[in-house]
């Protein structure tokens, strides 16, 4: 067979070897591949780029996976996953939660595996992952030992991607149900349920940060799932909590998670939409020590920008007038289409139209398992302000 061999439109390769993304387009031409296998990327006079796998049915048709003409086989997914580990080891002692693999920023564009105690759970974003899930598998194995691994695959991406998403064990079945250690908090995590792969790990850090400023303090905890931030601010001594949460899964996954930690008593959850119930809190002059406000994306693209920066002020509005004296806001976006920048300047905007002067304490982003790519901005996804009222 003819080896497969996409050609890039002439000056596209000086970017494409530091963004590994390739869209339909930026190509002159492509032989004939079949969906999710490798093909060769070559520049417009046709010397050789890199390799990735290919999917003409995507706007984003292939990801670059290597710059060297090496096949882009098991034992490349094998070594990447290998250092990748390697790399969650150097930083932490013992890496039982925490984000294994990170897409392009450990050079496996399309891959995401994370750890919960003694499960993996692997998340496919591309085709070709997809069918090499097995692979992943093995070489998973091979550096964290035989665990039981759990695929959750996200429904949207796979259906840009075009393969069916997996929600189930690969093969030997694991525990439904397991609860993890983030610090000093206990968290349960139900395979197969809830968002994500499970846990939002790319706030862990963040709620391990926020906590420290909770002491004595009455704590609002918007958009909170399972209540995470909450129960972190619980553990690190706060008077009381509110979570505000509309899906009835993540809040009987806040309930169950006040029990673990013993903190029921001083917790409540109002089940519903965190707009109505911030207008209302406020009206009813209730004022919190310690407010986070954890959104969804608002903006799922770029063509939703405006109503997005509608509803990022919206809260962060409500969020402000709720501070009491000295009061903390931790606030964050996670849209990709949507900077810090742009994300500051609503911030700044909601600040003056509530008539509340606030010092930055700190700007935050997402976990340090999940690191940024200097040259690919989209890998910065997660902003955030740490502000206190003045
Ligand atoms: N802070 C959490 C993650 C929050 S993710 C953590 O650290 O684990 C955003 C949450 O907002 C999701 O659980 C989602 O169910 C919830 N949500 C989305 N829209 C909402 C709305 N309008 N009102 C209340 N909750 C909402």
């Amino acid at each position: 067979m003819k080896p497969a061999v996409l050609r890039l439109k002439r000056g596209r390769e000086a970017r494409v070897r530091v963004h590994p993304w390739i869209f339909k387009g930026d190509v002159a031409d492509v032989t004939d591949v079949e969906a999710g296998s490798p093909v060769t990327v070559v520049d417009g006079g046709g010397r050789f780029v890199g390799r990735g796998f290919y999917n003409p049915r995507p706007p984003l048709c292939c990801r670059v996976l290597t710059w060297k003409d090496e096949p882009v086989g098991d034992a490349l997914l094998r070594r990447r996953i290998a250092v990748a580990v390697a790399r969650r080891t150097e930083r932490r002692t013992s890496p039982s939660l925490a984000r294994l693999v990170w897409s392009e920023a450990d050079a496996l564009p399309g891959l995401v595996v994370d750890r919960y105690g003694p499960v993996a759970v692997v998340q496919c974003l591309t085709l070709g992952m997809a069918r090499r899930r097995g692979d992943v598998a093995v070489g998973l194995r091979e550096v964290i030992g035989d665990v039981p691994v759990f695929s959750a695959d996200d429904p949207s991406q796979a259906a840009l991607e075009g393969f069916e998403p997996a929600r189930t064990w690969l093969d030997e079945h694991g525990p439904d149900h397991v609860v993890v250690e983030e610090g000093r908090v206990r968290i349960g995590v139900t395979f197969g349920q809830g968002h994500k792969t499970g846990l939002y790990l790319d706030q862990l850090e963040n709620r391990l940060r926020v906590a420290a400023h909770a002491g004595g303090r009455d704590v609002l905890d918007a958009f909170s799932y399972t209540a995470g931030f909450a129960c972190h601010a619980l553990v690190a001594g706060a008077r009381r909590a509110v979570c505000l949460e509309s899906s009835p899964e993540a809040i009987s996954g806040a309930h169950e998670n006040f029990k673990l930690n013993d903190v029921a008593d001083r917790a409540e959850v109002v089940a519903g939409n965190a707009f109505d119930e911030l207008r209302r809190l406020d009206r009813s002059g209730q004022r919190f020590g310690l407010v986070v406000l954890d959104p969804p994306p608002f903006a799922r693209g770029r063509d939703a920008l405006d109503a997005a920066a509608r509803g990022y002020k919206e809260v962060n509005l409500r969020a402000m007038r709720l501070l009491a004296p000295g009061g903390v806001l931790a606030t964050f976006s996670c849209s990709h289409h949507v900077s810090a920048e742009m994300f500051e300047g609503i911030c700044r905007e909601a600040a003056g139209d509530a008539g509340v002067s606030l010092r930055v304490l700190d700007r935050l982003t997402q976990s340090s398992d999940h690191p940024e790519v200097l040259t690919i901005p989209e890998t910065r996804y997660l902003k955030g302000l740490l502000l206190q009222a003045i």
